[in-house]
């Protein structure tokens, strides 16, 4: 179940929205990057590795929404980070109980969420994740959610993206109480296309794996689109429409709800709350 993409860089491809799980060996046992969603196949993952002898020495999570921030028994106690933000976000969110997030999100029933959000913050400005394994960069940035963090393995020119510059998802925007939702996202794709030319494998969140000339592809395809809806422009976009992979066919309901939202937030000179 596990693929290597890079030497001791292992992904596994989830059931739900094609969600991609990170696993990176270092010198005394993993780390785990968006650690999964749905039960049985955390479980199957922990079997996995166990199996093969590697404990998992930490985790990461890249933003706070409940796909993101998931956990299983079977990885044991390791520290789970995320950024500073990410881990507030979580913590703020969760204070109304698991329970309201996930009626709120409806997040489907094979989801354990009894360690759901439980990271621990990076200080602000944490350059790498602090484990015994390759360097990874983290390249925080604000535009999909608070807190959001693409990871650089440096050493294996591997950038984990999280929610950004995926081939089946459009940009899907932070528009809780933010200013300018669209200049965020557009600085932050200027900030993945300055750490390009070290990439040769792009990790997405959801989506497939691309190689070195996937990046700057697949940037320019993002800031297409977010031009396009800073313009209210009916994006050329093959995400959308009836180009949209099969079963994606619901992304064009997000860029729908998107031109609206930010049709509303020009209207009135603040973000929808
Ligand atoms: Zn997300």
């Amino acid at each position: 179940m596990l693929r290597e993409v890079a030497e001791g860089v292992l992904i596994h491809e989830s059931e739900f929205c094609q969600s991609n799980t990170v696993v990176v060996q270092g010198r005394a046992g993993v780390l785990l990057i968006d650690p999964g969603v749905h039960g049985y196949e955390m479980a199957c993952l922990a079997n996995d590795l166990s199996d093969s002898g590697q404990t998992v020495v930490a985790g990461f999570s890249t933003h706070p929404h409940w796909d993101h921030l998931l956990w299983h028994a079977g990885f044991g106690a390791a520290p789970r980070y995320g950024t500073a933000r990410c881990a507030a976000t979580a913590r703020d969110r969760l204070s109304d109980g698991v329970d309201a997030v996930a009626k709120a999100a409806g997040i489907p029933e094979q989801v354990p969420l009894d360690l759901l959000g439980l990271i621990t913050g990076l200080p602000a400005g944490t350059a790498q994740i602090p484990w015994d394994g390759p360097h990874v960069r983290i390249v925080e940035h604000q535009a999909h959610a608070p807190g959001h963090a693409a990871l650089l393995i440096e050493e294996r020119g591997v950038l984990v993206a999280g929610d950004m510059l995926s081939d089946v998802l459009i940009p899907m925007l932070d528009l809780n109480n933010t200013a300018d939702p669209i200049e965020d996202y557009l600085a932050a794709l200027r900030l993945l296309e300055g750490v390009a030319g070290e990439v040769d494998v792009l990790v997405p969140g959801h989506g497939s794996i691309g190689g070195a000339d996937q990046v700057r592809a697949r940037i320019d395809q993002d800031r297409a689109y977010v031009q396009a809806l800073r313009g209210a422009h009916v994006p050329g976009d093959p995400r959308v429409g009836p180009s949209a992979m099969p079963g994606w066919e619901w992304v064009g309901g997000v860029h729908d709800r998107q031109l609206q939202l930010l049709a509303r937030t020009s209207e009135h000179g603040a973000a929808p709350g």
